[in-house]
């Protein structure tokens, strides 16, 4: 997936979908290791929060509100308590795997979500990021995606259709 960012804000942005989502789907938070793993979940769907200046005592807070995934045996025995995941393979897409085992995602909350600040991303019209992606970007593809939260653009370059091979 190719992303670009940008100031320029389109002003009426064409909505696909819906953000709601079943409020029963699982939210996680994940530690500053699985940074890979959470491009792929993200991009599968999954709503992953991600900080990668997270402290232990923050990622302890926010899994009382979200399932926390983590590799560090210690801070997972520490959110016992609370919800937490130790992840036990290695590697994105390995771990990815493990996930959608441990976690299958609903499908109708498998909208792709922005890899960048996790929101869900929409179809905009072709029209509408004429002025937001490179000229040949424009002239190769048709479908295009739009981040309103952090205003990135997305379309279907090589890097997606990889990220398309991988999560299936
Ligand atoms: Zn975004």
């Amino acid at each position: 997936m190719e992303v670009t960012g940008t100031e320029a804000c389109p002003t009426d942005v064409e909505v696909a979908g819906t953000e709601a989502c079943p409020t029963v789907m699982m939210k996680f938070v994940a530690d500053v290791m699985l940074g890979r793993l959470v491009r792929l979940m993200r991009f599968s769907g999954y709503d992953v929060e991600y900080d990668r200046n997270a402290a232990d005592e923050m990622l302890l807070r926010r899994s009382r509100y979200r399932m926390l995934l983590t590799k560090d045996r210690s801070l997972a025995e520490r959110a016992q308590k609370y919800k937490v995941y130790l992840v036990k393979t290695s590697g994105g897409e390995h771990q990815l795997a493990e996930i959608k085992k441990e976690f299958p995602l609903r499908l109708e909350c498998s909208a792709t979500r922005c890899l960048v600040c996790n929101r869900k991303i929409r179809a905009i019209r072709k029209s509408r990021v004429e002025h937001l992606v490179p000229p040949f970007v424009f002239r190769k593809y048709d479908t295009f995606y739009f981040c309103r939260q952090c205003r990135r653009v997305y379309w279907q370059g090589t890097h997606f259709e990889r990220m398309s091979r991988v999560i299936k």
